[in-house]
């Protein structure tokens, strides 16, 4: 657990790599001999510049990202993506395609109302949003401008182990892999547009990293806002105006880490080991605990839970932070409890919740 002492199980901001923030550390009050801290100098300066273009270069080198793709580091969330994809891909009448696997979708999908003409087009609400939709399932409209899902649902743990084509061929996959994105191996070149907030697997809170297909862009609404106008950001380098500097920055030094680590195969396959003797743990409880969700899409991110006996949650939630093993309370709008075991997340952390979780069910019999 390093010098910490804990496991941060946190859904985001969530757990770094340990190196990259003792490396943040050590450069924090002297960059590279530049005299200033990274938050400290100007973006459009040589050190900046150089810490942005390693950041987007090592990032289409991790997700083979062709040139064909503008890379943007923006900012305003996930959430801001809600608004900004609508605004750019449609005009106000055009009607696009929305799957709502969770909460997350579901808030796309609302906020989408406002740009443009968006049909839900599958929703695993009535099924407490524990299931991915086949194929056949989704009723595509012929006319819709994009098919949007969330790739990873971080609230109910719901994850897309395929993706779906868009039936009309004029149409484009756009996926928000907030908290799924750089966890594995991705073809981008399946998706029209990619968005992610980096504060789960990549960075801090603060910045958005969008990845869109070039020749979409440059027809927004007229009412889009600059800031949320991909086509100026594209032209801009992600400088149109100060971006997260320090945010972009940890970027760079993850996306580093991944790369060193073997690229996002060998990432993959932690993550897999991860998750596997997690929910192994649960499915051996005899019920004691449970997850809801579909096995064929269970999250390899985050592992939601409850206890059989409800009364138990709070305490199981609290033994577990005085051993070390913090963050592990459910999201508030479904409660129980949730382990998210991002890419920094080590095996020994996943080892060590699984051990407690024996224990702990062993003095409740
Ligand atoms: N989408 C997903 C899948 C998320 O998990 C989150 C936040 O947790 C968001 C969107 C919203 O992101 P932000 O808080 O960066 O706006």
């Amino acid at each position: 657990a390093g010098d910490r002492g804990v496991y941060n199980f946190a859904a985001g901001p969530a757990t770094l790599p340990e190196s990259v923030i003792l490396k943040a550390q050590s450069e924090l009050y002297n960059y590279r001999g530049s005299g200033m801290s990274i938050m400290e100098m100007s973006h459009r300066g040589k050190e900046f510049d150089a810490v942005i273009k390693k950041a987007e270069s090592d990032l289409r080198r991790l997700l083979s990202i062709s040139d064909d793709f503008a890379v943007l580091f923006l900012q305003g969330g996930a959430t801001t993506q809600f608004a900004a994809v609508p605004l750019n891909l449609c005009k106000p009448d055009d009607p696009a395609d929305y799957i709502t696997t969770g909460s997350w979708s579901d808030k796309a999908y609302k906020e989408a109302q406002k740009f443009c003409k968006p049909n839900v087009v599958w929703s695993g609400k009535s099924e407490k949003y524990t299931k991915i939709p086949s194929f056949d399932e989704i009723r595509q409209n012929p006319d819709a401008k994009y098919l949007h899902i969330c790739g990873n649902e971080t609230i109910h743990g719901v994850e897309y182990k395929d993706y779906p084509e868009p039936k009309n061929k004029n149409s484009i996959l756009v996926a928000d892999m907030s908290s799924n994105f750089c966890s594995k191996p991705v073809d981008v070149s399946k998706f029209g547009l990619i968005y992610a907030g980096a504060q789960k697997n990549v960075g801090p809170s603060g910045v958005t990293i969008v990845i869109v297909r070039r020749d979409l862009i440059g027809d927004p609404q007229p009412i889009t806002p600059v800031m949320l106008d991909y086509k100026i950001h594209a032209d801009n380098a992600s400088l149109y105006n100060t971006p997260p500097c320090f945010a972009v920055y940890i970027c760079a030094l993850v996306f580093e880490d991944l790369l060193d680590q073997g690229g996002l195969q060998a990432v993959e396959e932690k993550n897999a080991k991860k998750a596997g003797i997690l929910y192994e743990a649960i499915e051996r409880s005899g019920g004691f605990y449970v997850c809801p969700v579909d096995k064929s899409v269970k999250s390899l991110m985050n592992v939601p839970f409850t206890l059989q006996n409800s009364d138990l949650e709070k305490k199981f939630i609290a033994e577990a932070a005085k051993e070390g093993m913090i963050q592990l309370k459910g999201h508030r709008s479904v409660g129980g409890v949730r382990a998210s075991i991002y890419n920094a997340m080590p095996l020994a952390g996943v080892e060590k919740l699984v051990a407690f979780m024996k224990d702990f069910q062993a003095r409740h019999p």
